[in-house]
């Protein structure tokens, strides 16, 4: 069972994005729990106010380090250990699937996610451990970038796809892109699913499915290609 607190101003957003389909149903299953701590809850103004404008000048409001580091804290005093706390932030590692191999292996996590111009430093650090972005481009919160990394870490976790093969077969493990898939019907807008599919033969089958992964990962993704060539050739 792995366990996901979220630290957000916008805990409905979270929840209705994760509670559907496959990590809805490993929720559900309890191979996962998803928790959303809202921050404001925590904010010792009579107004509830959670951010103020940046020291120095400058467009927009900083989130405010009190309501965070409260939440945090109250969070982390029903943990036995001390939680890794990812932030999600443009400024992070890049995330990637070894990432999300490595954070599946945690049982609980925590993610902060950041809103506005983003978050009063010293709050991060003082509990983060892991900054992380989901692209190099900017997003208005943090909300949509821990529903990518939960999403991603969820499904690695055992029972939640129940088709446990599906992982290993995918883009990304061995280095490479997955081969086209097809299903019914037979032939489609005059396009017809290769032969070598319908043969039954899964010697030919998994010959061809690995020659396909190749050809995809030199077309669409050079960089890994390379490195997939590399380590062959070791
Ligand atoms: N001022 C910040 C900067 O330039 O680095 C960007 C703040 S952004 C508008 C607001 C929040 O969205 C951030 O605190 C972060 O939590 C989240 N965010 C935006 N883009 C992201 C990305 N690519 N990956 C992860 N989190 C992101």
């Amino acid at each position: 069972m792995n366990k996901f607190h979220i630290l957000t101003l916008f805990p409905q957003m979270v929840l209705d994005g994760l509670n559907t389909s496959i990590i809805g149903r490993g929720i559900e299953a309890g191979h996962i729990s998803i928790e959303a701590i809202d921050i404001r809850d925590y904010s010792t103004n009579k107004h509830h106010k959670v951010d103020d404008t940046p020291y120095g000048g400058g467009a927009g409001m900083v989130m405010q380090p009190e309501p965070i580091y409260l939440a945090y804290k109250d969070l982390e005093s029903k943990m036995k250990t001390k939680p890794r706390v990812i932030y999600l932030t443009p400024q992070g590692d890049v995330f990637h699937q070894e990432m999300a191999k490595e954070f599946a292996q945690e049982e609980e996590l925590v993610f902060l996610c950041g809103h506005y111009e983003g978050v009063d430093e010293r709050v991060l650090e003082e509990i983060v451990t892991d900054y992380v972005s989901i692209g190099d481009y900017v997003l208005t919160g943090g909300e949509l970038p821990a529903m990518v990394m939960v999403d991603a870490i969820s499904r690695l976790v055992p029972g939640v796809l129940h088709n446990d093969v599906s992982a290993d077969t995918e883009s990304f493990e061995n280095g490479l892109l997955e081969y086209p898939q097809y299903t019914r019907p037979p032939e489609y807008l005059g396009r017809k699913v290769p032969d070598v599919l319908l043969s039954g033969h899964h010697g030919k089958i998994e010959e061809w499915r690995k020659e396909q992964s190749i050809l995809r990962t030199k077309e669409r993704r050079p960089d890994l290609y390379e490195e997939y060539q590399k380590k062959t050739n070791q």
